[in-house]
């Protein structure tokens, strides 16, 4: 562990780029303090990763930092203003229970948003408390933790602290402060803002500012805006494809929770799917089902349409040659992300070499799993092992079919079985966020104060393609299936 130094004991070292943009980007204010903050988990390594001595932070002073009672030294607070499209309709939105503390620059240079998530209202609060409550912190913590070690893009979670005050949803619940580390906060509702109600100028700084914080690579093109366009199409259609290839249900895949960085933001109403069904929806305010399972990809697709709109101006000085611009580069969408997918089914399947009928194969698969109302992860991990028997989808013919095909297709590739098992204990987790497991884990920390089934938890999480004895006990299902699961939006 790495030890304090007296100079800086905490190893916070901001520099605030963000605030460096016109001010119609933001509000600057501070936290709002809280009555009595206790730190009830802390992320030791990442802390270590981003410079941070993991044993001053878990002291008063670094524990008041993350409750918002103390401003790291370095720290600009600012709310960021953001529009989006919230289930099809416009609306103004930005941080209202959130707060840029700064951005934290690593030993390794890499720049990071360190944000206070429930620490107090904001001018974009809409009426709302400003807070956030225990368990849906924990909740975040604890799903974006797994999809860190799934290997999926994805903001992360450095503390929850809670506050010793109550926040009032349809209950008294305990409070809460998550500090959230992201790559930027940036979204695509942040472009919205700036094209529906930002200058030309304001625009164009957001862009650059964008590109230079992420998309470096673009300056070298004569249209870097185009190039900006082009990677968060690539980035997005690689990040949906990798949350379809685990079962992962984002539940709100609104404008404002899409990061331009293509990391995945935004845990509220996110599950992991059982059984699978393209129709799996968790989200209890989803009921057109409109950010289902199936859906991602498309919807997926609908918001870099967003995304496009806002750079028209800048693509292009006349509209019409701007918009075909944007069109075709938002078109290479489709066939990126059905790439990413099929390339990432292929490895769960084993399948090293490439065929064009492996398409039909995984669809096949897929369809039976429906049918049959197979665990999606499960039998994936039944495949790796050839341990395939004991439920409705194993017993079927269908499948006996299918499986004779897919060894047939194997033996075909000639790659020595290990190397297959290898590919695919890599590509198929053996244990994901399962509800029941979540919500047992919530439970004995909400009501109880008992964070030892959260962290045991969170260890089994964090090695998902190890495939150890501990893990097959997580891979269990619920005695009564999860669905109707329901999830919650700003909680
Ligand atoms: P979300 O559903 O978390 O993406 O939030 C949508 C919008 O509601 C964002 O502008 C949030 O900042 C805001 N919001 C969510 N919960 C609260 C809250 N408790 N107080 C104020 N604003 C909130
Ligand atoms: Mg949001």
């Amino acid at each position: 562990m790495m030890e304090k130094n007296e100079k800086n004991p905490y190893g916070w070292n901001f520099d605030n780029s963000y605030a460096r943009l016109p001010e119609t980007f933001f509000s600057k204010l501070s936290p709002m303090p809280v009555i009595l903050p206790k730190l009830v988990i802390l992320n030791l390594s990442l802390s270590e990763e981003l410079g941070l001595y993991p044993k001053a932070l878990q002291k008063d002073g670094g524990v008041a930092v993350f409750a918002g009672n103390k401003l790291p030294e370095g720290s600009e607070p600012l709310a960021q203003a953001y529009a989006g499209h919230q289930y099809g309709y416009f609306n103004m939105l930005g941080d209202g229970r959130v707060l840029l503390l700064g951005e934290q620059i690593t030993p390794e240079g890499k720049r990071v948003d360190i944000q206070l998530k429930g620490s107090g209202p904001t001018p974009y609060s809409r009426g709302g408390d400003g807070r956030a409550a225990l368990g849906p912190m924990l909740r975040e913590y604890l799903i974006s933790e797994a999809m860190y070690a799934l290997g999926i893009p994805t903001t992360r979670s450095l503390a929850v602290v809670t506050t010793g005050e109550a926040v009032i949803r349809e209950a008294k619940l305990p409070g809460a402060v998550l500090t959230r580390v992201a790559a930027s906060h940036i979204r695509v509702a942040t472009f919205q803002y700036a094209a529906h109600w930002g200058t030309l100028n304001e625009l164009k700084s957001l862009a650059d500012y964008t590109i230079k914080r992420h998309f470096k690579g673009v300056l070298d093109f004569p249209n870097p805006y185009l190039h900006l366009l082009k990677e968060v199409v690539k980035s997005q259609a690689a990040l949906i494809a990798k949350w379809q290839l685990v079962g992962f249900i984002h539940g709100v895949m609104n404008t404002d929770n899409m990061a331009i960085s293509g990391e995945t933001i935004d845990y509220g109403p996110c599950a992991f799917m059982d059984t699978y069904d393209p129709g799996t929806v968790f989200s209890s305010i989803d009921t057109r089902g409109r950010y289902a399972y199936g859906n991602q990809p498309k919807i997926g697709e609908w918001n870099l349409y967003r995304f496009a709109e806002t750079l028209l101006p800048l693509l292009h000085e006349k509209e019409e040659e701007a918009v075909g611009i944007a069109q075709n580069a938002v078109t290479e969408y489709t066939k990126l992300y059905t790439e990413n997918w099929i390339t990432g089914m292929r490895t769960k399947l084993g399948l090293i070499t490439k065929e064009v009928q492996d398409k039909s194969l995984i669809e096949e698969l897929l369809d039976l799993m429906k049918k049959y109302e197979a665990d999606y992860t499960n039998t994936f991990v039944a495949l790796t092992f050839h341990n395939c028997a004991g439920t409705p989808l194993f017993d079927s013919t269908e499948f006996s079919d299918w499986y004779k095909q897919w060894q047939t297709r194997l033996n075909s590739q000639n790659e020595p079985e290990a190397a297959v098992r290898k590919l695919m204990m890599d590509s198929n987790p053996a244990v994901i966020p399962r509800n029941h497991r979540v919500e047992e884990a919530l439970k004995a920390a909400v009501d109880d104060g008992d964070y030892s089934v959260m962290n045991r938890f969170l260890k089994v999480l964090a090695t998902p393609y190890a495939h150890t004895i501990i893990q097959a006990e997580y891979a269990k299902l619920p005695e009564k299936p999860s669905c109707p699961y329901k999830t919650f939006c700003g909680t």
